[in-house]
């Protein structure tokens, strides 16, 4: 940016060519007044040579005069040196010889003057005299002698006299100079006060303004720069005003943008991140501040760095699916619009990004579950009608086959029985069915009804159940829904059995640990068969089974752990599971004594 303002040395600058002009001019005057006085003298010299060329004519006609003692006379009445000359050259008389040494005067006929005369009938010169020795300024004119003879009058006039003018002149050249020098000084006093001194300040005023240091100028008293100032204010109070609507703007942006679940990037022209909001951070895991760094250093991912591409160069609307492998596996739906406003024309971009990876889970369990649905309700209806169109067909007439069928029948509407209580079990924890009730529930009673209610499947398993509730100390009622923890115990307590071995072992642990606020710990521990790891992280889903035939054989329907998640979640609680193949899984319940709202990983319906 130019800075205004006049630096203070300068403010004088304009005053300095009229002293200069005027220094030049009386220089210029002081080196042509020798010519000048030169000329003046010669024009006097000529006035007195017709003014005495009578009085010289009369007095040389009167021969009985001495010419050397008039002509002394006459310079003394003219203040001029007065010379007589014969037409030869000898000096007949001169004022400035003594009468007695005339004669010895040199021959004056090679004088410039002299010559000039004799030619033209007058004649000057400008040269200094072999008689005196001073400079003079000669005029001589002829004129006849008594006898007819040429005479030469010579006037002449010594330059020192206009020397000691001249120094009187620049005397009073160098007073005038003075003078003048010391108008400016004033003027320019004056002016630095009434201008620039005023314009100086406001300068420094408004430098403060655009600093952001002050909010209008001072006024000054000047008219002249009242008006300027008074401008000056009101362009403050504009801009300020200006200033105020895009910062409230801005920030309100800015809120909008933070506030966003939305990721937010705004590219410039140049590649780099104008601007990211907190949301895009936290998606994809960003640590700092990257604003102005390039935007494909900040997110190395190839889907991510081609949409960016891709709109900039077709100047359209793009949208794209990545997924992200770090911290956790995730997909992030991206949008991108191109954004004009570069100097050049060039475009930037603002891409807005938002994780569906819970809504493709969501989408995606629900197409499995549908299909899920199916394949376990298709099973146990294909076996009915494939039984009852035997039965209709002729082995109803056997009453052997007849009674197998109807019992096989039967075990398999109890299957769809059983598919159709689990379902209603989920979705009603899901808030499709009535929401869950509360009440005090007594932990160490479901516990003994789920052992009373397996204990026969237990002993046809023969499996040995134990329960161990610890007493010190005391698990308190805890605020529950009763059904949903009885059912949550006798799935667990089931599986238990279903996947133990001959003479296994179950152990059913009641306990409180005291976390935060106090939980109540439900372990149900088995000598089965085990999970392998891989399989632990689904066990929890919906139908799913690590060994599709054992489960099938032993009437589960794949819903008994999701259900159990879906009720330790719904108390605020959570399960997990230890497990070695072959030697037992351990399924540890956790359950907040407080009332808790549901654990927020609960996955919405897919029903
Ligand atoms: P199911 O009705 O098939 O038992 P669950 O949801 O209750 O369905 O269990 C899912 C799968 O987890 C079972 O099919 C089984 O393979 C495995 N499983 C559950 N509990 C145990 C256990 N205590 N020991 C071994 N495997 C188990």
């Amino acid at each position: 940016m130019r800075r205004l303002g006049l630096p203070p040395k300068l403010r004088l600058a304009p005053l300095w060519p009229a002293l200069a002009a005027t220094a030049i001019a009386s220089a210029f005057l002081w080196f042509l007044l020798p010519g000048l006085f030169e000329s003046t003298a010669s024009v006097q010299l000529f006035d007195a040579l017709r003014i005495l060329t009578p009085i010289v004519q009369r007095q040389v006609s009167d021969t009985r005069t001495d010419p050397r003692l008039w002509v002394r006379q006459l310079a003394a009445d003219s203040g001029l040196r007065v010379t007589l000359i014969r037409g030869d050259g000898v000096v007949i008389a001169d004022s400035s010889v003594e009468p007695a040494k005339v004669g010895a005067m040199e021959n004056h006929r090679q004088r410039p003057e002299v010559q000039e005369a004799l030619a033209r009938g007058s004649g000057m010169s400008v040269r200094r005299s072999a008689t005196t020795g001073d400079t003079y300024v000669y005029a001589a004119k002829t004129l006849a002698g008594p006898r007819g003879e040429t005479l030469i009058l010579r006037l002449a006039e010594p330059l020192e006299q206009l020397q000691a003018l001249r120094g009187q002149l620049a005397a009073a050249m160098a007073l005038a100079v003075l003078a003048a020098g010391c108008g400016i000084l004033v003027t320019s006093l004056w002016l630095d006060r009434r201008l620039f001194q005023p314009l100086s300040r406001l300068i420094a005023d408004a430098r403060n303004i655009a600093a952001g240091r002050a909010a209008r100028v001072q006024v000054p008293d000047e008219d002249e720069l009242a008006a300027l100032a008074l401008a000056l204010n009101h362009l403050a109070a504009t801009a300020e005003e200006q200033f105020e609507a895009v910062r409230k703007e801005r920030d309100q942006l800015r809120q909008i943008l933070a506030s966003m679940s939305e990721g937010v990037l705004v590219v410039g022209p140049d590649g780099r991140a104008l601007m990211i909001n907190p949301a895009f951070y936290q998606l994809f895991d960003l640590r700092g501040d990257f604003s102005g760094r390039p935007v494909l250093e900040i997110i190395r991912h190839p889907g991510f760095s081609r949409l960016i591409e891709d709109t900039l160069r077709a100047g359209e609307p793009q949208s794209a699916q990545i997924e992200l492998a770090v911290p956790e596996r995730r997909t992030l739906l991206l949008a991108s619009s191109p954004l004009s406003g570069g100097p050049g024309g060039e475009r930037g971009a603002v891409v807005a990004t938002r994780d569906t990876t819970e809504l493709t889970r969501v989408a995606d369990m629900r197409k499995d579950f549908v299909a899920n649905v199916s394949h376990e309700l298709k099973t146990p209806l294909a076996a009915i009608r494939g039984y009852a169109e035997t039965l209709r067909d002729g082995a109803l007439e056997e009453p052997a086959t007849a009674r197998r069928f109807t019992e096989r029948i039967l075990s398999q509407c109890r299957r769809l029985q059983e598919l159709l209580d689990d379902l209603l079990t989920l979705s009603r924890l899901e808030g499709v069915a009535p929401a869950l009730e509360r009440e005090p529930v007594d932990l160490g009673a479901v516990v003994r009804r789920a052992v009373e209610l397996l204990s026969t499947a237990a002993r046809e398993k023969r499996v040995e159940i134990t329960v161990e509730e610890e007493a010190v100390p005391p698990v308190p009622p805890i605020p529950g829904d009763p059904d949903g923890l009885e059912r949550l115990l006798l799935n667990l307590l089931d599986n238990a059995i279903k996947y133990n071995r001959p003479d296994g072992k179950v152990t059913l642990r009641l306990a409180r640990a005291d976390g935060e606020a106090g939980q109540a710990v439900i372990e149900v521990s088995d000598t089965g068969i085990g999970i392998p790891p891989e399989s632990i992280p689904r066990l929890f889903e919906r139908f799913y089974r690590v060994d599709k035939g054992r489960a099938r054989e032993e009437g589960g329907t794949g819903l008994g752990l999701a259900i159990v998640k879906h009720v330790a979640q719904a108390h605020g609680g959570q399960v997990d599971v230890e497990s070695r193949v072959g030697r037992g899984s351990t399924f540890r319940v956790r359950l907040p004594l407080a009332l808790t709202p549901p654990t927020p990983s609960l996955p919405a319906s897919p029903l």
